[in-house]
């Protein structure tokens, strides 16, 4: 079989390398040469922008095990370091509040003690990684209006998907949710700024100001600044449109310190030397992943607000439980039958997922900062004394297998 792979991002690459497994070929087509500039950099640092979302990413227990099976596991976590806590400050870094997340994916049900800790990673590192992976095998075209033929069409485009656009209708088009933002990557060790947090946020609730600390490895940091492009005007105070958000590292920096932030996430902001815009949009949920050959993988199925952290390690998962399914099912005239499958799995989990990043938004973006700080307080207690659970490990093979015995 042969498989079009529309968009060469994080979850295409790895859709292309996990289907090379299972003995199926794909061409992968980016509107971006991507893959020309990851296959340049030799094994190297690539120089690639990734427009609205650079810095980096944080990946869970289900997204390692999906990279366990591929064999990439190894590779990634020697790129990137895992963070124990994920910690929440008020915008001027008081009130701590921190999630053990080692504890909690233990208490979730991951077996595998080295993969409790979540990891943290340069996105550009990780898409090389698996650009890299797949390398030998990969046929790149770019969006040159040739047309190809295959068995199948993978949509992995993105948010803005425009496979999925096609085969749903302009009404599935994602909605900006307001909030804009920048992030930033710096150079921690050369600039003398030491992170105690390895992932760190710190929010204004009420005047809808965020920014995010993380330490991705001992040299390295990213820091991302975020907030609604129409705050609301406060009585007495100047209104000021956030739509013209500045873009140079200094501006963004004097920007954080009159919201009060904490002197090194300033530093961290003035200091950076790659600044990436986001404008962060959300998709409506859809209520099925395919449409006769075409399949929807990571954001052009399931693009989420990123507050949970959650819209990759989704994508990875997908690519995890289709892998499964094409194991199980190796002849072409089984399609219909995976793709099947695939929805049925994978669509109440994307709809999960992006519900959980809604209500994190939510808690970030509503309530006053006393209460909303106490609740969250609250909620991450729950979590850490394992009275709630935090998230559900995802098994692909077990979910994959449970899924084709139900059909017999
Ligand atoms: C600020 C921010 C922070 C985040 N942090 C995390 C995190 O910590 N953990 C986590 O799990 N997730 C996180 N996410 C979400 C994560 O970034 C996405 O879920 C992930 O990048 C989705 O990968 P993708 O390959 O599906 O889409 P993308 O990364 O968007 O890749 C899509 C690819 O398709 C290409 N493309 C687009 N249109 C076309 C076209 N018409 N033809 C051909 N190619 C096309 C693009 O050039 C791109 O290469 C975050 C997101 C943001 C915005």
């Amino acid at each position: 079989m042969h498989a079009i792979i529309a968009g060469s991002g994080l979850v295409g690459a790895l859709t292309a390398f996990a289907l090379k497994q299972v003995g199926i070929e794909s061409t992968l087509y980016d509107q971006v040469d991507l893959v020309n500039a990851a296959m340049k950099s030799g094994g190297g640092p690539v120089v690639v922008e990734f427009g609205e979302s650079g810095g980096c990413v944080l990946l869970a227990c289900s997204a390692l095990r999906v990279l366990r099976t591929l064999g990439l596991l190894d590779e990634v976590m020697a790129a990137s370091s895992p963070s124990q806590y994920t910690t929440w400050f008020k915008i001027n870094g008081t009130s701590r509040i921190a999630l053990d997340a080692v504890k909690v994916s233990a208490d979730c049900g991951e077996t595998d003690p080295a993969l409790r800790a979540p990891v943290q990673i340069m996105r550009s590192k990780l898409h090389s990684i698996f650009i890299q992976a797949y390398c030998d095998g990969v046929i790149a075209q770019f969006a040159d209006g040739t047309t190809a033929v295959g068995d199948f069409l993978v949509g992995a485009d993105g948010i803005h998907s425009a496979t999925r656009r096609a085969i749903f209708g302009e009404s599935t088009k994602a909605e900006f949710t307001g909030v804009i933002g920048h992030i930033g990557v710096v150079k921690t060790k050369e600039h003398g700024i030491d992170l105690k947090e390895t992932l760190a946020f710190y929010i204004d609730r009420e005047k809808k100001q965020m920014a995010w600390a993380f330490k991705v490895t001992e040299e390295l940091g990213a820091v991302q600044v975020m907030t609604f492009n129409d705050p609301i005007p406060v009585e007495g105070e100047e209104y000021r449109p956030y739509s013209d958000l500045p873009k140079e590292s200094t501006r963004l920096a004097d920007m954080m310190a009159s919201w009060g932030v904490p002197k090194h996430v300033e530093e961290m902001m003035r200091k950076s030397f790659r600044i990436s815009p986001a404008a962060i949009y959300d998709l409506k949920d859809l209520p099925t992943f395919h449409k006769g050959r075409v399949v929807l993988l990571g954001d052009s199925a399931h693009g989420m607000v990123p507050n949970a952290g959650l819209g990759l390690l989704t994508g990875i998962e997908d690519v995890g439980v289709l892998l499964e399914l094409f194991r199980h099912y190796q002849d072409e005239k089984d399609i219909p039958t995976v793709f099947n499958l695939y929805s049925k799995l994978r669509v109440p989990r994307g709809h999960n997922a992006s519900l959980r990043s809604r209500e994190m938004a939510k808690q970030y973006y509503t309530g006053s900062s006393g209460i909303g700080h106490f609740k969250l307080r609250v909620g991450i207690f729950l979590f850490n004394h394992n009275l709630m659970k935090y998230h559900n490990v995802y098994d692909c093979p077990a979910e994959v297998n449970a899924a084709i015995t139900a059909t017999l």
